[in-house]
């Protein structure tokens, strides 16, 4: 099983970066977690754009879904149309971003299970200032990604049911927001057995020099496929 990273910054990219974005394969099927701005370029450089069928969105702030507008522009082109699945919400952004002919959208929450291809796919609730769902992909091995969250009971879930769990775990400790903080993340490598790949990094704090050399956690790196 493989994960690439399209793009890993959040509220927005460095001057080289991509906000988020990832491409996961498991014996030849793939799907994308995430589309945030500067995702759709990369994605497009990996693979043929009509292998793709199914996307994943962990919660609908931009940095998370912007590229979703100009990738239907895209699968118009391509008369081809892939699965979307999101939490459904009543609201402006859900419509502008959804009400599209090439997009067939599918509600989830904790009590989903979705097959895709060789992968099999479950939901957690997190705790993020929008409605946010960790996406476990199971495959040959597991792997769960947070999108955005604020410690919580389900990130201990993600760890215990993964071998691998890329986690929303890259802020300073100075960082008062709804985001996991480096102490956070050395915490969770520590105690639990998973695999950590910290993203969600602030275009301002690198934090690679921190948590070099920690037991079971790397950073994220952008355009590089980590084996599960
Ligand atoms: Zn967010």
């Amino acid at each position: 099983m493989e994960l690439t990273v399209l793009g890993k910054y959040g509220p927005y990219p460095n001057a080289t970066g991509c906000a988020s974005g990832y491409l996961v394969k498991n014996r030849g099927d793939l799907l994308v977690m995430d589309m945030g701005s500067g995702t759709l370029s990369r994605l497009m450089a990996l693979t043929d754009i009509r292998e793709v069928r199914h996307i994943f969105i962990s919660h609908l702030h931009y940095d998370h879904t912007s590229d979703l507008l100009p990738f239907r522009y895209l699968l118009e082109e391509l008369n081809h149309s892939v699965n979307i699945y999101v939490h459904r919400e009543d609201t402006a952004w859900y419509r502008l971003l959804f009400s599209h002919p090439n997009f067939k959208v599918r509600d989830i929450d904790e009590n989903t299970e979705i097959k895709a291809g060789s992968m099999t796919l479950n939901f957690l609730k997190m705790e993020h200032t929008s409605n946010d769902y960790a996406i476990i992909v199971r495959g040959e091995k597991t792997l769960s990604y947070t999108g955005d969250t604020v410690y919580n009971e389900n990130v201990l879930k993600c760890l215990r049911l993964s071998d691998t769990v890329l986690a929303d775990c890259s802020k300073p400790e100075s960082f008062k927001g709804p985001h996991m903080t480096v102490g956070q993340a050395k915490e969770l490598a520590e105690k639990y057995g998973a695999e950590i790949i910290a993203t969600h990094l602030s275009a301002s704090f690198d934090p690679t020099r921190v948590l070099e050399g920690f037991k079971n956690i790397t950073v994220a790196q952008e355009m590089k496929t980590y084996i599960i």
